[in-house]
């Protein structure tokens, strides 16, 4: 099965082609290099991966990507997303399959990652804004009678649900809240490339 690799190289693709609106918007109220270092980032993954003798098992393939932005990215946000991703490779399985379940798994062990790192919570303005409401989707409660296709498409909407919501507060972790109230009318760089991450899988899958 290519299709982690293929599903990494859709991700990828889509964080290098908004390279510069990542970075614009981190100039806003940050030190404008968001997208900068996640385009670095991305394409360490690549190479790590293209280098991979077996990418038929998603818990490898993800901890690759995990270290690979860990090691390539030198914000705030390489480290915590490289966390996110090396905790949802060890929370795969031999039958981790594209499922609901599954998702709603890797997503939980992802954020819990970031959690620890980072000690922000979901108003913070930050990353988690956009990945706690798409991970909300895929719970039993919420994700119940659907089909997975109706629960991406779902936690899709939810992702730019999250980026506005980000518009309207004053950011209280990271480079931005230093400018504290200034942050407020710009949306979280983090909420942003989370929600295109998202929306490439998405694009993806379906
Ligand atoms: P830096 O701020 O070091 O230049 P980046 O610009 O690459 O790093 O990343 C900034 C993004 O990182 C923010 O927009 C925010 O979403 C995310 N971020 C920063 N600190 C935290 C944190 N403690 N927890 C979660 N996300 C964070
Ligand atoms: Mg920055
Ligand atoms: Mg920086």
């Amino acid at each position: 099965m290519t299709r982690i690799k293929d599903a990494l190289d859709a991700v990828a693709a889509a964080i290098i082609a908004q390279k510069d609106y990542l970075t614009d918007l981190d100039a806003k109220t940050g030190d404008g290099d968001h997208g900068l270092n996640m385009a670095r980032g991305f394409r360490a993954a690549q190479e790590v991966v293209e280098e991979m003798d077996d990418t038929s098992k998603p818990g490898p393939v993800l901890q690759a990507i995990g270290k690979a932005l860990i090691h390539n990215v030198g914000g705030a946000a390489g480290p915590l997303y490289g966390a996110g991703f090396v905790r949802a490779g060890e929370a795969c399985d031999e039958d981790t399959h594209m499922n609901v379940v599954s998702m709603e798994k890797l997503l939980r062990a992802a954020i819990e990652a970031i959690q620890k790192r980072g000690r922000a919570e979901k108003g913070d303005k930050t990353m988690l804004d956009t990945l706690i409401p798409i991970h909300e989707c895929f719970l039993p409660e919420n994700a119940q009678g659907k089909t997975l296709f109706e629960v991406l498409q779902e936690a899709s909407k939810a992702a730019g649900e999250g980026v506005n919501y980000t518009k309207t507060i004053a950011a209280r972790k990271g480079r931005a809240s230093l400018v504290g109230e200034r942050s407020i009318g710009f949306e979280d760089p983090g909420a942003v490339s989370s929600m295109i991450m998202y929306r490439a899988l998405y694009q993806f899958l379906k």
